[in-house]
């Protein structure tokens, strides 16, 4: 591979956003000190499982460790993945939140190990500082090498530098006035600044003007540009933040950049990922790049088999490992592909592995929050008494249920030309839309009508 291609960045795509069942999710609604908020973000309760993704939110951004995996374990509708969404609000959009429904590596054209590797080079970042050509009165990027300690005094006089361009690094003693005009505008390593006006070879930068300046060194479509005495002009980012397997994909000959837009990216040659691997490792090594471990979550994790879980567990030794986030909602049942039983599937070394989150039901009150919270979110508005019911609906079917209501509710009102969502609304969508309770109870009394019935009497008595 002659050069490691890179990707637009994120930023430069555009996304259309449809209100999805986690769209009212806008973070984990916590505070400055990781502390949970009863109601914020769109999130409501499950207070002590809140607490605990804050940690986890703290450790993704520390970065530091790699390696870690949670489980989030708890009954259906309790906000397993609503707290997996908080998370990837919270971290924002440069740290990299990849996810997966276990049961989707059995529908893919590729192998269970081949989706997974995907699905963990998706929750890798790599931040990419551009390397820029200087030319007249263009703006360059800037690292500063030796400004870190932030000691003024003698260490400014010692400070260096280093202008980056595509071809060439220089390094260049500094004087005081430059040193401290870089730390009035607080300049960091990876920072961008305009200089003005090109001329020649550069010899002491304390001084007003660069005079001076050695073209053969440097390439002859590069020029320096003056800078005056003591003055930085606006800063601007050029960084680049993508994912490990956006290279891959616009680096595989057979797959190429196109494939990025339809996400049809099928198998991944390794020999790619393997250049990918030592060419990213050379950026990084150069300080012309920076890993981002981002998070990997993984829904309906008892769905994962016996391969899945030996996968995952080399995978996380790996020190670029993201942090990986199951959920599930089954107790003790089998693992896949064997006959050994353990707590939600998962096999007794990887279970002791994990970092487990339990989330809780849903008070009375907070259900009636998240009711409120969805309503709004879908620009619903709805009487005291159609709430009411919905509450009611809520409590005795799922909260899910409930929730796919509202919107049908309000189209029932439309069609009837209200302004207000009424009782009468939710009572008729409830009678036209049954939920899994009532769908059992029709099948178990109408099961000899139906063609396939494979359970037989006493099951259907006792269900
Ligand atoms: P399952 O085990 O069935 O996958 P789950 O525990 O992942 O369920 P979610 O899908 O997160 O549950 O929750 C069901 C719905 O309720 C989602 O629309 C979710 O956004 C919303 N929800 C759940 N918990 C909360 C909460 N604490 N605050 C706000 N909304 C919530």
């Amino acid at each position: 591979m002659a050069e490691i291609k890179k990707p637009l960045g994120s930023n430069e795509r555009t996304k259309i956003e449809r209100i999805g069942v986690h769209s009212h999710i806008r973070g984990l609604g916590l505070d400055s000190s990781l502390d949970a908020h009863s109601a914020s973000d769109g999130m409501v309760g499950q207070l002590p499982a809140r607490r605990a993704a804050g940690l986890i939110l703290q450790l993704v951004r520390e970065g530091r460790i790699s390696g870690r995996a949670v489980l989030l374990a708890g009954q259906p509708g309790t906000g397993k993945t609503a707290i997996a969404m908080g998370l990837a609000k919270s971290l924002g959009l440069e740290t990299p939140f990849a996810t997966l429904s276990a049961s989707e590596l059995y529908s893919l054209e590729f192998s269970k190990t081949e989706a997974l590797t995907q699905a963990f080079r998706k929750a890798i970042g790599v931040r990419i500082t551009e390397e820029v050509e200087i030319i007249e009165g263009q703006v360059v990027k800037i690292t500063i090498n030796r400004l870190a300690s932030g000691e003024r005094g003698v260490a400014w006089m010692t400070g260096k530098l280093t202008l980056k361009t595509t071809d060439m690094e220089a390094v260049f003693e500094l004087g005081g006035k430059m040193i401290e005009a870089l730390m009035k505008e607080k300049v960091q390593n990876g920072d961008v600044v305009a200089l003005e006006k090109a001329s020649g070879k550069v010899t002491n930068l304390g001084r007003s003007t660069w005079t001076t300046m050695n073209y053969d060194a440097v390439g002859s479509r590069t020029k320096f540009v003056r800078c005056p005495e003591g003055e930085l002009l606006k800063r601007k980012e050029v960084v680049q933040c993508v994912t490990l397997h956006e290279i891959d994909v616009i680096n595989s000959r057979t797959q190429g950049f196109l494939a990025l837009f339809t996400g049809d990216t099928g198998e991944l040659c390794s020999e790619v990922r393997e250049q990918v691997n030592s060419k990213v490792t050379e950026w990084l090594v150069g300080g012309k790049a920076e890993l981002i471990p981002g998070v990997l979550f993984i829904d309906e994790a008892h769905m994962l088999d016996i391969e899945c879980f030996s996968f995952l567990n080399r995978a996380l030794e790996n020190e670029m490992a993201p942090i990986l986030v199951i959920a599930t909602n089954h107790g003790i049942t089998n693992i896949r592909g064997t006959n050994d039983r353990s707590p939600h599937g998962i096999p007794a070394d990887f279970l002791d592995r994990l970092l487990i989150i339990c989330t809780q039901p849903y008070t009375e009150d907070e259900i009636s929050k998240i009711l409120d919270i969805r309503c709004e979110e879908e620009d619903v508005k709805m009487s005291i008494s159609a709430k009411g019911l919905l509450m009611k609906i809520s409590v005795e079917t799922s909260l899910r249920y409930a929730m796919h209501l509202i919107i049908l509710a309000a189209l029932a009102c439309q069609k009837r030309k209200g302004a207000l969502v009424e009782h009468g609304d939710v009572s008729r969508v409830y009678h036209l839309f049954i939920d899994v309770k009532r769908s059992t109870q029709y099948l178990t009394e109408y099961q000899n009508e139906y063609m396939l019935n494979e359970i037989n009497e006493t099951e259907a008595m006792q269900s």
